[in-house]
């Protein structure tokens, strides 16, 4: 983060505009809406500030920019383009620590004046620490189009409330999941469509209910990451990651994906590595019992999907054997978002029939995967955890009749911004390997279609880019 975001207060405050054209009539008129008493700084003033003047919003200070003019100041906005002024001003601002932003000028500007959704009371900020503000302006209409122009209303008919609720339910868990529930129940749709009496009424009927209930055991939900990429969570996923108390996550998580979680959740990490078990199953699972009967809800989070070599279905058991309730939420699996990535469809009605899934990584450290079947013609194998025994695995294909030159791709940290992708054939693809120093999670695509890709696509050529 580049620059630290915060809503200032400046109710009564004064707060000084240098400049006397539109730009300095827009910056006055947000300052005037933040309810600052605002004062400018301009040798001519134009229309739009003049009339500001005359109608006594704002007072105009005098034509030059003096130092004495920031005395008892909170904020100065400069809109002026003579460049000489824009520096006097800023230097002495910032002399005086006085925050100040110079339109346009990040270099002589202290804050950065961000994009702005207003639903007052809600008010989102978007700022892209000043490197693309038309994207920051792309961002905000996307913002504008999904957040109704009535949220507003809710979040004045929530603040009624905040008292009572404060009282009435001590612990912060219980009430933010009794906040989470007005929001995303029937509560918040009815003051939404401005029915306030119906909103209040069942308000209160929910707010008894969540009194009356016993302190109850939390839950947990496996959810799936997904490979990376944080735009491939499902929105469920999302969803729980915005209430979860507790996320427990391991290696394969991206910390994108993480981001997207609450900012005040608790984060606990039980990664571990290829042959360098961290924290062994059991524990987590005693630990995932104990946050639940803690009354925590609880998003235990695995990278693609948690029934997919993800040890999902021992956690399953051993929650169900404790008695706590466990959701399974799916992710795009590693097989799929790599395919994606990559373009190699995974079946093909001319050259896959059958894709299989296979794990080249066994409990104690052996490959004994079912040569023959994998070996059979039309069909795609995709092999998890496989990096250890490549040259085992290429070997026995070949040995149990697929042809040498069989196109294989390897993909390292699929669908992120780190993707590498190294293609090769089942006789030169071990090499290859050695070379690319592939050492992210790295999934391994054996079958015509990854030739497919091949011949579609110039860059994923054999030689890749890396000249391997
Ligand atoms: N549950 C996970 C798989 C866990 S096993 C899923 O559904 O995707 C771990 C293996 O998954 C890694 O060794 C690697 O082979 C593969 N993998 C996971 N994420 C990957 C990614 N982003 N890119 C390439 N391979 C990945």
């Amino acid at each position: 983060m580049q620059t630290f975001p915060l809503f200032l207060s400046l109710q009564g405050r004064r707060a000084l505009v240098v400049g006397g054209g539109d730009a300095a009539a827009r910056k006055a008129e947000l300052l005037l809406k933040a309810g600052a008493q605002v004062s400018l700084v301009a040798g001519t003033v134009g229309g739009e500030i003049a009339q500001l003047i005359s109608e006594g919003h704002i007072s105009w200070a005098g034509r030059t920019f003096h130092d004495g003019e920031l005395d008892g100041v909170s904020l100065v906005i400069v809109a002026t383009e003579d460049e000489a002024e824009q520096a006097r001003v800023s230097t002495s601002a910032q002399n005086r620590c006085v925050p100040v932003n110079v339109v346009d000028r990040p270099a002589l500007s202290s804050f950065i004046m961000p994009a702005i959704v207003d639903r007052a009371p809600v008010t989102i900020a978007i700022s892209t620490a000043g490197t693309a503000p038309a994207l920051a302006r792309r961002i905000r209409a996307e913002i504008e189009r999904t957040l109704p122009a009535a949220m507003g209303r809710l979040a004045r008919f929530a603040d009624v409330f905040r008292e009572q609720v404060r009282r009435t339910l001590v612990v912060p868990r219980a009430r933010r999941r009794f906040w989470d529930r007005v929001f995303e129940g029937p509560v918040g749709e009815l003051a939404l469509a401005g029915d306030e009496i119906g909103a209040r009424r069942e308000l209160i009927r929910l707010l008894d209910g969540v009194r009356s209930e016993t302190t109850s055991t939390g839950m947990v939900h496996l959810v799936g990451a997904g490979p990376g990429d944080p735009d491939l969570l499902t929105l469920k996923a999302h969803r729980l990651l915005q209430r979860a108390d507790v996320v427990v996550y391991d290696r394969l998580v991206s910390d994108e994906v993480l981001s997207m979680a609450r900012r005040d959740a608790e984060r606990v990490y039980v990664g571990k590595r290829r042959a360098n078990h961290c924290v062994p199953q059991q524990e987590i699972n005693d630990r995932l019992v104990a946050l639940a009967r803690a009354g925590k809800s609880v998003v235990r989070l695995k990278g693609g999907d948690p029934f997919v070599f993800g040890r999902g279905g021992e956690e399953v058991e051993a929650l169900v054997k404790a008695g706590i309730a466990v959701e399974v939420v799916p992710g795009v699996t590693a097989a799929l978002g790599c395919a994606s990535s990559a373009g190699i469809p995974l079946t093909h009605r001319d050259h896959a029939q059958a894709c299989v899934l296979v794990t080249g990584h066994l409990k104690d450290g052996s490959v004994d995967l079912d040569w023959q079947m994998l070996s059979r013609p039309r069909q795609t194998v995709v092999i998890y955890m496989g990096m250890g025994a490549l040259q085992q695995i290429a070997s026995q294909l070949i040995v149990h009749g697929l042809p040498a030159s069989t196109p294989v791709a390897l993909i390292e940290h699929g669908t992120t911004e780190r993707e590498r992708r190294v293609v090769g054939t089942l006789a030169t693809i071990e090499g290859q390997a050695q070379r690319a120093h592939l050492t992210g999670p790295t999934l391994c695509m054996v079958g015509e279609v990854v030739g497919l890709a091949l011949s579609r696509d110039q860059e994923f050529s054999f030689e890749s880019r890396m000249g391997l």
